[in-house]
């Protein structure tokens, strides 16, 4: 068990992410004494072992463990000081979930105490001794004399104990507490009410199982927690983030809130007429586990986007990832082009990136935080022939985004530009033999990209990966614009 913690924590500060505080339940007490840097793996990995020996040699007649559902602490409390025999709480794992430990006759006893107090059920749990009670006081002890050779270090990541519920300052304090743990209650519940008390609100659980997160969910509803037990979990985790993503039911927008959503974003997914598509990205994300929701609106139109911004803050409460992908051409030489195709793609590519910009700011400068992702195009860098309309909106987007992305840097807000260069959709599906052949010759890779290539840029500009880039055009393009 601490081995695999160990490792993930390792693997974790490989990708920057590192805690501002750590605390571990029972044995996970030495899990966030390496996470703290106070004690060296190595040393840990030693002395659990030891920890395993003595607490077993201790209890040569066994004793017992029992789970109290559904009763408050001080009853259950009340219910061991009543009883004949050595039995005492064990953990304080949450409300409602209290362990008590200690002799096989008393543990049974207090059991039927708690019973006739009104717990909801006590259940005997199958374990190898009666873990953190009285009777393995000597295993502390003994234990203390493997502290002789270990060097405590300095705490760097401040780490609450399960002894006192409080953070430890001082490293000279751990040996002792880590002797007086064997034999102490766990207070769980407490450890983590006081690091809520100390600002955490993100939690993540590291290492085998749910526990300490179903734990969580009782303890405090309102701190957001996370889980890593897989490598797969290390991968870039959007769990709670709120996002919109324009014209999301086709090409790269579906590509885009796919990812988005397997990643754990809700998403919810814009469209203007095509709502069969809409309604099968909804669906394909939920069949992936995802959590989605199909929102109608034309981004063309300034009030229509107010009104679905305003209505996924209603629902959802912030806006977290937006991204404007919506975008249509209507491709022409520019001596031929009618006015209404020139307006068409500039109202919903340009004025469109405007609206929900416009809207969505608002919220997220209240939040502090957000992340817009503006989709842009090669030609808006480079301009195209036949693309006059398409080019001004594109390159529009790009002022667009460098202006958004100075306003609101200093307020947590990253604005940033993707510039695709031949993608495979729709919008290039149409487009005749001859001039999809002459762009597949202007492309350094020599081939088109596949919606799921642009929406990995997506992810990367939604993550925190990205928490230091704003006001960028990120051309994925396989080489054109260079
Ligand atoms: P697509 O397959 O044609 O899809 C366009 C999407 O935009 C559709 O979901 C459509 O939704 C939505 N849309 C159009 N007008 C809208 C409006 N008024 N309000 C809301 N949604 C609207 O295009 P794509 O290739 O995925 O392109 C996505 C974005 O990437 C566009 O901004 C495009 O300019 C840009 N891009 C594409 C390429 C490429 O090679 N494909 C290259 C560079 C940049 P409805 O069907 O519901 O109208």
């Amino acid at each position: 068990m601490l081995t695999v913690e160990a490792a993930i924590y390792m693997a974790m500060e490989q990708q920057n992410l590192r805690p501002d505080y750590a605390a571990g339940l029972s044995l996970g007490e030495y899990g966030a004494l390496i996470v703290s840097k106070a004690l060296d793996p190595a040393d840990a990995f030693r002395i659990i072992r030891k920890r395993g020996i003595y607490m077993q040699e201790a209890v040569p007649t066994g004793g017992a463990m029992a789970a109290v559902l559904g009763l408050d602490a001080a009853a259950i409390e009340a219910a061991c000081e009543q009883t004949e025999g050595i039995v005492s709480i064990a953990n304080y794992n949450c409300p409602g979930q209290i362990v008590i430990t200690g002799e096989q006759a008393a543990v049974e006893q207090a059991g039927e105490a708690c019973k006739a107090a009104g717990a909801k059920r006590v259940m005997p749990l199958k374990v190898s001794g009666p873990f953190h009670s009285k009777m393995l006081t000597g295993a502390g002890e003994q234990l203390a004399d493997e502290f002789k050779n270990v060097n405590f270090r300095r705490i760097e990541v401040p780490y609450v104990t399960n002894v006192t519920a409080d953070f430890v300052t001082d490293e000279t304090q751990i040996q002792n507490l880590l002797v007086r743990q064997v034999s102490s209650s766990v207070r769980w519940q407490q450890s983590v009410e006081r690091l809520v008390e100390a600002g955490a609100d993100e939690f993540v659980e590291v290492g085998p199982g749910h526990t300490l997160t179903g734990f969580m969910k009782k303890i405090n509803r309102d701190v957001k927690v996370f889980h890593i037990e897989k490598p797969e979990d290390l991968e870039i985790m959007l769990t709670d983030k709120i996002a919109l993503v324009t014209g999301a039911g086709r090409g790269i927008g579906k590509a885009a809130a796919k990812l988005l959503a397997a990643h754990g974003a809700y998403v919810y997914v814009n469209y203007n007429g095509s709502e069969e598509a809409a309604r099968q990205t909804v669906d394909e994300i939920k069949q992936n586990g995802g959590k989605a929701e199909a929102l109608q609106c034309n981004v063309a139109d300034f009030q229509a986007c107010a009104d679905m911004i305003a209505a996924i803050i209603r629902q959802s409460g912030r806006l977290d990832i937006l991204v404007n992908n919506a975008g249509i051409t209507r491709d022409g030489l520019l001596m031929k082009m009618s006015e209404e195709d020139y307006d068409q793609v500039l109202d919903i590519n340009l004025k469109g990136t405007f609206h929900t910009i416009r809207h969505a700011s608002r919220y997220m400068l209240k939040q502090k935080s957000g992340k817009i992702i503006n989709m842009t195009s090669v030609s808006g860098v480079l301009g195209n022939a036949g693309q006059a309309n398409y080019s001004a909106s594109k390159a529009g987007v790009i002022g667009l985004t460098k202006s958004a992305a100075r306003e609101l840097a200093s307020r947590g807000i990253c604005v940033n530009a993707i510039a695709p260069g031949y993608v495979e959709t729709d919008m290039t599906n149409g487009l005749s033999e001859q001039v999809k052949t002459q762009m597949l010759a202007q492309i350094p890779m020599g081939r088109a990209a596949s919606p799921e290539e642009i929406a990995n840029t997506v992810l990367f500009l939604a993550s925190d990966q990205s928490a230091y880039i704003t006001g960028q055009v990120l051309c994925v393009d396989g080489g054109m614009a260079m």
